[in-house]
């Protein structure tokens, strides 16, 4: 499933039949019910993503949150094709792959971006950057790469070009929980949140589980 699901079921009419309206909502109550797995594709399905941000007209949820069943995520915005396709490919094969607490594959989304950053020397020397374009660690520009699960910097994006620190530009967390407003703003540095605490935690190891850093 890509895409969030709006409870105001106005705003997704995606099937009309003998003069009857049938919503996403409808649908995807329908075909998730009776699946063997039910997958969400992006942020917006898997946790409502900008579908979801504030306002929220829509009163847009994910799909495990409309349809209240385990969905297992493929996140992000937009989502890897690898990530999708890798997963869609674990299911058929072997089933359903290794999660980690948001429900993501692990091998996808089990270490931080923070973790394999090609700028994470200059972030362990405490050397920073001033301005966009400067080449060492972005954490003082607002990189969220320290609390969001990605292997951005190994697969990269593109067929395997580059990624956004490489181009110069924070990672800006979009595979995040409660993404894009719980990451705002973008280019200041993370503010004092649960999961900068959590980051925190893991960085001293006095938390037993969570995802590596
Ligand atoms: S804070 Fe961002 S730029 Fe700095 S090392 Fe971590 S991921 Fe890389």
């Amino acid at each position: 499933m890509e895409g969030a699901i709006a409870l105001n079921e106005k705003y997704t009419v995606v099937h009309r039949q003998g003069g009857q309206d049938h919503s996403a909502l409808e649908m995807v109550r329908l075909l998730g019910q009776n699946a063997r797995y039910v997958m969400a594709v992006g942020t917006c399905a898997s946790f409502g993503g900008p579908s979801a941000a504030r306002p929220n007209p829509s009163r847009s949820v994910s799909v495990e949150e409309a349809i209240k069943r385990k969905v297992i995520k493929a996140s992000g915005c937009p989502a890897n094709p690898d990530w999708i396709i890798g997963t869609l490919g674990h299911l058929l094969m072997f089933g359903e792959p290794e999660l980690e607490e948001h429900g993501r594959p692990r091998i996808f989304y089990g270490e931080t971006v923070h973790r394999r950053c090609t700028r994470r020397s200059f972030f362990e020397r405490g050397i920073f950057a001033e301005s966009l374009g400067d080449p060492e660690c972005m954490l003082r520009l607002g990189c969220k790469g320290p609390v969001s699960g990605a292997d951005c910097p190994t697969r990269q994006w593109n067929s395997y070009v580059s990624w956004p620190v490489e181009a110069n530009t924070p990672c800006i967390g979009c595979t995040n929980p409660g993404f894009p407003d719980q990451m705002e703003p973008f280019f200041e540095p993370l503010r004092p949140t649960g999961l900068m605490e959590r980051w925190r935690k893991n960085r001293s190891g006095t938390t037993g589980g969570g995802d590596r850093q």
